[in-house]
């Protein structure tokens, strides 16, 4: 039991820097009342670990609950100051979700010296202690009393903190989200239940009334590539005024291609983004109501029109279950231009009577992945250097940060524009189009903060605001689309404007979410 409480204050103490870093710059504390208010905070997270372990201090148990948990902290205190992040739900699925070639940009030398320093000194110190083989009821009364004193003292100084506490975390929510490893745990059991509250079972089908809408005579069948980005800015886009050349091969198409300049985010993980993204639902609905049904791909496919989902990341997060799919390659210096290999034969390789309707490609990209940004550039492609060649990103200068990420930006302006002139070339078959929206942002240091993942409420506009293209802008209704420009979009309307390219009508399309259903001349 000695253990237990030695551990909890270890870890209120040690790993839990960020936290007090981040209290102890608020002006609300800078007094004596501030001072004592810290403290009484971390006796009081220290009380809350006492009462978890306490049920676990066995001869047996005691030690590996303590191991895990000063692991656990120790990881998590690293990823919030090495890069800002706080730890919550949707991070967490991230990590689970996460596959090995990213988990390998994330380790570096000093994620395993802090590892070391905050938990490898204690656990040994804790696996050399002796623990005294004592009578089990006598065990129990002990684990019992020192529970509850510990109950009664984090209550006590909940009582006489109120007024603080309260005050602290309405101003800064995403505080709690820095308690560590307890925010960790929390995440772990929000995931458990969320995934116990969703039905088991195929997902509700969408589109059951879904038709492809006549055409007018002479048109060919639709082709729409989806390219879904990864971590991409908005501002970083010379063509949404960025300063520097950083989409000169998109620029070069002219007035074919339309920048829309205002588009939000549905989240700031691809975890949280993806399947509100292909959902009807919008952001709003997505998070509040039940999600578990079918999306944009199922849909498309029930009005029997060919769909293919091609992954250069880490998947599809389930969205491609019922549809095909394939990934274009498993190493981890492979850029987004492997996508745009072989287009061809995977397009032949489309049933003929389910391309004739129409088909859906989908290329879900590598992009702009941190923090190991100079690997989503190929060597022949920095036109920014000198570039950050580590995943420790306070270790570079910002002006080389910003180059790597600049050139991830510039492979895919290389990697979308190559795809519209492939779907150029496809001009005799079917009626051509590209959307590519990312699927969030990115902090690359600003005041501080670096990588995604902030919760929603609290993220900062980089992580948010995303940049969205379409081809082709010019035509007839090029006047009506250019108006479009500035006008405020999200990711809400993805899945109505999709439905609207590829002609498609069903009792979920609702055409004021269709970004371009104004201009369409049919
Ligand atoms: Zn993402």
């Amino acid at each position: 039991m000695t253990l237990a409480v030695l551990a909890s204050v270890w870890i209120a103490a040690l790993p839990n820097w960020p936290l007090w870093q981040a209290l102890l710059g608020l002006p609300e504390v800078a007094s004596t009342r501030g001072a004592l208010f810290i403290a009484g905070f971390g006796v009081m997270i220290a009380a809350l670990l006492t009462v978890l372990l306490a049920p676990f201090a066995w001869r047996w148990t005691i030690k590996p609950m303590i191991s895990l948990l000063l692991l656990a902290a120790a990881f998590g205190a690293y990823f919030m100051s090495a890069y800002s992040v706080v730890i919550d739900t949707p991070m967490i699925t991230n990590v689970l979700q996460t596959d090995p070639r990213e988990v390998r940009d994330l380790l570096n030398a000093r994620l395993l010296l802090a590892v070391l320093l905050l938990a490898g000194l204690p656990l040994v110190l804790l696996w050399r202690a002796p623990i005294r083989r004592i009578n089990g009821w006598t065990q129990l009364g002990r684990n019992l009393s020192t529970m509850i004193a510990a109950a009664l003292l984090l209550g006590g100084l909940l009582f006489a903190l109120f007024a603080d506490l309260s005050a602290t975390m309405r101003n800064h929510g995403s505080l709690r989200y820095l308690i560590n490893p307890l925010n960790s745990l929390y995440a772990l059991v929000d995931l458990g239940m969320q995934s116990r509250a969703r039905p088991v079972g195929p997902p509700a089908p969408i589109g059951l009334d879904a038709r492809i809408a006549p055409r007018p005579a002479g048109m060919l069948p639709p082709l729409l590539v989806l390219v879904v980005g990864e971590t991409a800015r908005a501002d970083h886009f010379a063509l949404n005024g960025y300063a520097r050349p950083t989409t000169p091969e998109l620029a070069a198409l002219g007035n074919e291609v339309l920048s829309l300049h205002n588009v939000m985010s549905c989240g700031t993980s691809t975890a949280a983004s993806l399947p509100c993204m292909f959902s009807p639902l919008g952001r709003e609905r997505y998070n509040a109501g039940d999600g578990h049904q079918e999306n944009l791909l199922d849909l498309v496919q029930r009005t029997g029109m060919a769909v293919l989902w091609i992954d250069n990341q880490s998947g599809c997060k389930g969205l491609c279950d019922r549809v095909a799919h394939i990934e274009t390659c498993n190493d981890e210096n492979c850029t987004d231009d492997a996508m745009t290999q072989g287009l061809d034969e995977r397009l032949a390789a489309l049933p003929v009577a389910a391309r004739d309707k129409g088909v859906l490609l989908v290329l879900h990209q590598m992009g702009s992945h941190g923090p190991a940004y100079y690997k989503r550039s190929p060597a022949s492609r920095k036109p920014f250097m000198p570039e950050c060649t580590t995943n420790v990103l306070q270790q570079c200068t910002r002006d080389a940060l910003i180059n790597a990420y600049d050139n991830s930006i510039v492979t895919t302006d290389h990697m979308l524009a190559q795809t519209i002139r492939w779907l150029s070339g496809q001009r005799a078959r079917h009626d051509p189009a590209l959307l590519y929206v990312s699927d969030h942002g990115e902090s690359l240091g600003e005041n501080n903060l670096y990588l995604h993942g902030l919760p929603y409420a609290v993220a900062p506009i980089e992580q948010k605001h995303v940049p969205m293209l379409v081809w082709p802008a010019a035509g007839a209704n090029a006047e009506c689309l250019r108006g479009l420009q500035n006008a405020p979009l999200s990711h809400d309307n993805l899945f109505h404007t999709a439905l609207g390219l590829l002609g498609i009508t069903a009792s979920e399309y609702d055409a004021k979410l269709d970004a371009f259903s104004a201009c369409r001349s049919r």
